[in-house]
């Protein structure tokens, strides 16, 4: 494995001491790792700098054609003070898997590893310490090779930033208020939807925009085909407790394969619950809410962990689910999650690292 230089920062920067004033992805750390990659040379010079703009050609290919891939996980502070990764491998996997669909070159999951800790150790003081509170993570992969000319480039930069956050909920779970999309869908079938690259996110935003001007928090998206089943809503996946069982959504390569949406199922097949991954109708949840059989729904992603859906609008119809907090296993899979990463419940499957 390449050895990772580690060059000389300026440590003027410090971390906030008022942890409630932290707003999500604003502020980043004094430090960054970053390494180049070239055709016929790999990816080379891995090191640790300091935090900061980079030099990019006005031709770099991500710049025109968007070839771009991301990650999004965490690392907690724990009660014992240590600093804990959340099934960070499954990440860099899934790093991988967007590299390929995105034909960009992929990295050894090793090194990536050891470079996320080392560049966690020497700035493990900004690793926030209330209650709720984490070091957002954000490896990334852009195409720099100047060039104008759809194509897969021959030169790319890979890198690692990282921001602290604040708690996500400040008082307890609030459910959300959704709008169900049935002109716009995220990604067309066959496009890209499996894959956590840019073009994907800047695509939903008008029908976000349009969500957020009528009043609603987030859009749940409908397959590109019929328009009639559900994938995803927001940047989440989505679970439900229908007729006492968990459905979601099946991972037909439109959806994100989800770290917290993989935890969720494993924690309830443990808790008794019959899982099904299954194509789920918008009427069938609509139905469900109105007639008793859909008791309980909520995203599932790193950043929120659990979301619940407290109200779905479609087309002309409204309806509410729940009496205005989050679900009772809602909370329970929370609780349990957060409880794991935080060091507060035990961790049976080797999830924290
Ligand atoms: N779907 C989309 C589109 C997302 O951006 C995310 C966030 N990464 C998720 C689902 C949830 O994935 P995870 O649980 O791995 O954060």
């Amino acid at each position: 494995m390449q050895d990772i230089q580690i060059l000389p920062v300026d440590e003027t920067k410090q971390p906030v001491q008022d942890e409630s004033q932290l707003v999500f992805g604003k502020e980043f750390t004094n430090r960054m790792f970053v390494m180049e990659y070239k055709t016929g040379q790999g990816w080379h010079s891995p090191r640790i700098q300091p935090y900061g703009p980079f030099s990019l050609d006005p031709a770099a290919l991500v710049l025109h054609y968007a070839q771009e891939i991301f990650e999004g996980l965490k690392a907690f502070r724990r009660e014992d003070g240590e600093i804990a990764l959340f099934r960070p491998r499954d990440n860099f996997e899934r790093f991988n898997l967007s590299a390929r669909r995105m034909c960009m070159p992929e990295l050894d999951v090793d090194l990536c590893l050891k470079a996320l800790r080392e560049l966690l150790k020497l700035e493990q003081n900004w690793v926030p310490k209330s209650e709720g509170t984490s070091l957002y993570i954000r490896p990334t992969m852009i195409a720099t090779e100047p060039v104008l000319g759809v194509k897969p480039a021959d030169e790319y930069l890979f890198y690692i930033i990282l921001s602290p956050v604040a708690a996500y909920y400040k008082g307890g779970l609030k459910p959300v208020k959704i709008w169900v999309s049935d002109e716009y869908v995220r990604v067309p079938s066959g496009g890209t939807g499996e894959a956590k690259t840019g073009g994907n996110y800047a695509s939903s935003l008008y029908a976000s925009a349009l969500a957020a001007q009528k009043g609603y928090d987030q859009v749940l998206w409908l397959d590109s085909v019929e328009r009639k089943y559900v994938e995803e809503v927001g940047s989440m996946n989505i679970c439900f407790l229908y007729d006492g069982k968990i459905v979601t959504s099946p991972l037909s390569g439109s959806i994100l394969n989800g770290i917290t949406r993989r935890s969720i199922l494993t924690l309830v097949k443990e808790m008794g619950y019959e899982v099904e991954e299954r194509a789920l109708t918008i009427d069938e949840i609509l139905d469900g809410a109105a007639n008793g059989r859909l008791t309980e729904a909520f995203g599932t992603g790193t950043a929120a962990v659990v979301s619940p859906v407290g109200h779905f609008t479609y087309r002309e119809r409204e309806v509410d689910l729940g009496n205005g907090e989050a679900g009772e296993l809602t909370m329970k899979l929370y609780n349990t999650l957060t409880g794991i990463q935080y060091g507060r419940c035990e961790d049976k499957y080797n999830w924290v690292e």
